[in-house]
């Protein structure tokens, strides 16, 4: 049987250990190509780059890197000529440096680069491990995972992406959970620089969570790896009658109906 075709980059650059950690892990059974940001890309979400020119470098054996965000790599690696050998059967992304739990998938790089692959049709894997984590079991249970979405992935099914997290310390197994949620300490911390004009730095360090059973969070803290499936329609049903309600009242035109004598 032929080897897998899967398609690998991550948001953390492509220097990254997690980088190297994945791409060694799946090229054990599967045949790989590397696309990669040139430089970090944490938080960078989905953004692609359209106003600007995009540098591709050959960074070794099947290996590239591209001076643009995640969604940018696996964009470039879907549609350009040469770089794949064929479709991929999966796009991995990771292993990033850290978790991406509950609202994390909004502004993850790691996951968007998956997002990017579901988006053109193809199953996708984000992959992130806590920090502290053992490289080389995350790598490990990654593998085990993207074998089995390529299983599965073998009959007609609708394409998934999928976020995989594991924590720190001693993995205790694997849960298939839902999206928790995740409470920052958000802050915009206000300075002043040597020529006295201000400056700001944005996000807090600290970080909680509801306990929700069920939920990523949950698991990681139990100290559960974690298999969460992300949708990649944003449209959310029990808004509509809202929407519907506000709609009905918005397209009058609050100009127009004050101009009307009632
Ligand atoms: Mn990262």
């Amino acid at each position: 049987m032929a080897r897998p075709s899967i398609l690998v980059s991550n948001d953390d650059g492509i220097h990254a250990e997690g980088l190297h950690a994945l791409e060694a892990a799946l090229r054990e059974f599967a045949d790989v190509v590397t696309v990669a940001p040139e430089s970090e890309q944490s938080a960078a979400s989905h953004a692609l780059s359209l106003a600007r020119p995009l540098r591709l470098r050959r960074a070794g054996e099947n290996r590239w890197a591209v001076d643009g965000t995640p969604a940018d790599c696996v964009y470039v690696a879907l549609h350009h000529p040469t770089l794949l050998p064929r479709k991929p059967d999966l796009v991995v992304s990771g292993i990033n440096h850290g978790p991406n739990l509950g609202s994390d998938v909004f502004y993850s790089g790691t996951v968007a680069a998956a997002r990017e692959g579901t988006l053109r049709g193809v199953d996708a894997l984000a992959v992130s491990l806590a920090q502290g984590g053992k490289r080389d079991e995350a790598a490990a249970l990654a593998v085990r995972v993207a074998q089995q979405i390529l299983k599965t992935g073998k009959t007609p099914r609708p394409r998934q992406l999928f976020s995989l997290n594991i924590p720190a310390g001693t993995v205790r197994g694997l849960r298939a959970t839902s999206l928790g949620v995740r409470l920052y300490e958000d802050l915009v911390d206000l300075r002043t620089d040597p020529r006295g004009r201000q400056y700001l730095w944005i996000g807090g360090p600290v970080v909680s969570h509801t306990a929700v059973e069920g939920t990523d969070t949950a698991a990681q803290e139990s100290g559960y790896a974690s298999l969460t499936p992300l949708s990649i329609d944003l449209y959310a049903p029990n808004g509509s009658p809202l929407a519907t309600a506000i709609a009905r009242t918005a397209r009058r035109g609050p100009t127009r109906t004050r101009r009307i004598a009632r």
